[in-house]
């Protein structure tokens, strides 16, 4: 796509700068195609990428604490049509249980997950659920 008035070197200097792009900019940047700008735009990332985290590499996870869902969206396989998965719901303890061994393996991010079940906000409202990501937050489960 051709794009008036957009400069990829412009754009990587932008970029440099930690500026913020337009939409318009970073759909230019997501077309690119000729592999000598993608190695350009690809540097720069990585110059980018180093000046925070250097090269150390971060490990993520997540805990399902509910594989029930009301919704029913075609890729999950936890969607609510589907009638080959386990449904549980995890108790308080069981989730930070299993942050707590996450984090002391050495996982850097845990998302705690669910599918969107209505047993919670219906019986319980949302309270418990901030209560468990406050707890799961807490020292000394992440340093
Ligand atoms: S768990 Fe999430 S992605 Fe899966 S069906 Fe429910 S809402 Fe959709």
């Amino acid at each position: 796509m051709f794009s008036p008035g957009l400069d990829l070197d412009h754009l990587l200097e932008k970029a440099e700068r930690e500026e913020k792009l337009s939409p318009a900019e970073l759909l230019f940047l997501l077309e690119l195609e000729k592999p000598e700008q993608l190695n350009r735009l690809f540097e720069r990332a990585c110059t980018l990428r180093n000046r925070y985290f250097g090269k150390k590499v971060f490990l993520y996870s997540f805990i399902y604490f509910s594989t029930y869902c009301r919704n029913d969206c075609t890729f999950c396989y936890y969607r609510r049509s589907n009638s080959h998965p386990r449904r549980y719901r995890k108790t308080e303890t069981e989730v930070l249980e299993a942050a707590r061994s996450m984090a002391g393996s050495g996982v850097h991010l845990v998302d705690l997950t669910m599918g969107e079940d209505p047993y919670y906000f219906q019986r319980h409202g949302f309270e418990p659920l901030v209560d468990l990501v406050k707890k799961s937050r807490k020292r000394p489960l992440f340093r």
